[in-house]
């Protein structure tokens, strides 16, 4: 008798729905940073390959009492590194599901909600982000994959606008392509450049200003085989590229324009903020994350494009995409052919936000940011991107302590701390060679669970930790 027989699956979800449940509810008790002794405890998980089938349930109790502590606590309050923030209850709920329902969302035949979820969810974010709503929408693990997937509808249209079918003879022998970007690109854009073949060092780099934002003036002649990448919320200060200046000219010279909005996009969902990410809808394509601002849980991002053709091109495994009627398939969108239903998250996040609630999630991540700016700089701090009228734009906060050496020990001392957690970030060098800034401490405020108390608790501790730092 196999004892895997025994025990349902029904009883390992309740079971492993418990210890979620149990881990969340005292989420806000835990070191963010995992503390020494849990990472030593890891060491029980190095055992030699079991011969035979064991107890689910001991299995699972294993993963729980050994990997819980061991956890980054991005689900708690005062989670502030890399703008990934946290999960909304609905989301957190639907992943149960997801999981009990293990649902191949390729296809439609794979599940039918799976693709159902995409298409509505897809539709709610172009009217949340005031795209045009004839775009397509296409799900991938984050934005590194949706700037990749965009590129190869890009280089789709623009090898095909000179006579080149380069997904079917691909890039040897293909027109000349140029790429141009500002220079504080996100690394993983320069990551999509040379996936797609287009090659990472031949970037047409565009000086930025102060803050990281491409300067229009300094912007090469573009043309009809040009693809310009645009930055919706530079990933250290949250600078957004001047789109109203930009896009209509890039446009006039027939380059396909496409935008990184990893998580600044979600700006065009808030009222207070909208107008600093005016004119973005001019664009040919864009990245978005759903597991960052809008918090839909980790692996989630969209590739939104306007150009479907260029994208079911590039993407579609199929001849006959175009005489199938009404019936698609959400993998003729994406690279992937089978993967887990990450519309489900996206839709209940949605869903149980509501454009309010979305408003309402950009709106108080800003007002923190700023907070923490303020603060920081009334305890005689230098906030990089403070406005000058005190507070930042968006969601992003970079401050130094002194000098580099001290700047980095502070980091440390805040993440060992574990009030709340914080990274570091060479800021201001832009990716040109050799080229490197001063570092700096970046704090992302990106998480529907932090509070204003939470600000305040983690505000006193970087000061505290900073004061140490500096002795
Ligand atoms: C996070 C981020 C990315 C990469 O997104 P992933 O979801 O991690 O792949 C790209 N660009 C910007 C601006 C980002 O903030």
């Amino acid at each position: 008798m196999n004892e895997i027989e025994n025990i349902s699956a029904g009883e390992m979800i309740r079971a492993a729905a418990g210890m979620g449940a149990a881990y969340l509810e005292a989420v806000g008790d835990r070191s963010v940073q995992a503390t020494a002794e849990a990472l030593a405890g890891l060491g029980e998980l190095d055992e030699a390959m079991p011969a035979g089938t064991g107890d689910p349930a001991e299995t699972l109790g294993l993963l729980d009492r050994v990997g819980a502590p061991a956890t980054t606590v991005t689900a708690g309050p005062r989670f502030f590194g890399f703008v990934i923030g946290g999960q909304v209850p609905a989301a957190a709920g639907a992943a149960v599901l997801a999981g009990a329902w293990d649902q191949n969302a390729g296809l439609q035949a794979g599940s039918p909600i799976g693709s159902k979820v995409e298409e509505v969810a897809g539709r709610w974010t172009l009217e949340l982000l005031g795209l045009d709503p004839s775009c397509s929408v296409g799900f991938v693990t984050g934005a590194t994959m949706a700037n990749f997937t965009a590129l190869c509808a890009a280089r789709h249209r623009v090898c095909a606008n000179a006579g080149w079918d380069v997904d079917g003879q691909g890039l040897v022998g293909a027109p000349a392509m140029r790429v141009v970007a500002g220079e504080q690109v996100h690394i993983s854009v320069r990551k999509a450049v040379a996936m797609a073949g287009l090659g990472k060092d031949r970037i047409e780099l565009v000086p930025a200003d102060a803050f990281g934002r491409l300067i229009p003036g300094e912007l090469p002649e573009l043309d009809e085989r040009t693809i310009l990448l645009l930055q919706a919320g530079d990933v250290n200060s949250g600078a957004l590229d001047p789109f109203e200046k930009i896009i209509p000219r890039a446009k006039a010279a027939g380059a396909w324009v496409h935008v990184d909005g990893a998580f600044g996009l979600w700006a065009r969902a808030c009222e207070g903020k909208r107008h600093l990410v005016r004119g973005v809808e001019g664009a040919d394509s864009w990245a978005t994350d759903c597991h960052k601002w809008l918090n839909a849980g980790y692996d989630s991002g969209l590739v939104i494009c306007r150009d479907t053709e260029a994208l079911l091109g590039s993407m579609s495994a199929r001849a006959s995409y175009l005489v199938e009627g009404d019936r698609r398939d959400p993998s003729w969108f994406v690279p992937e052919l089978s993967r887990r239903a990450r519309g489900l998250e996206v839709w209940a996040a949605l869903r149980s936000l509501g454009r309010a609630g979305v408003d309402d999630l950009v709106a108080r991540c800003c007002r923190h940011a700023s907070r923490f700016a303020d603060g920081l700089a009334a305890a005689g701090f230098e906030v990089i991107n403070r406005c000058p009228g005190g507070g930042v734009e968006l969601n992003q906060v970079l401050v130094r302590f002194g000098d580099d050496a001290t700047t980095k020990r502070a980091i440390e001392m805040i993440q060992r701390d574990g009030t709340c957690w914080v990274g570091g970030t060479d800021w201001g060098g832009g990716l040109r060679p050799g080229a490197r800034g001063p570092h700096a401490m970046r704090i992302s405020t990106s998480s529907w669970a932090t509070t204003d108390e939470d600000v305040e608790l983690s505000l006193e501790a970087m000061i505290r930790c900073a004061r140490s730092a500096a002795e």
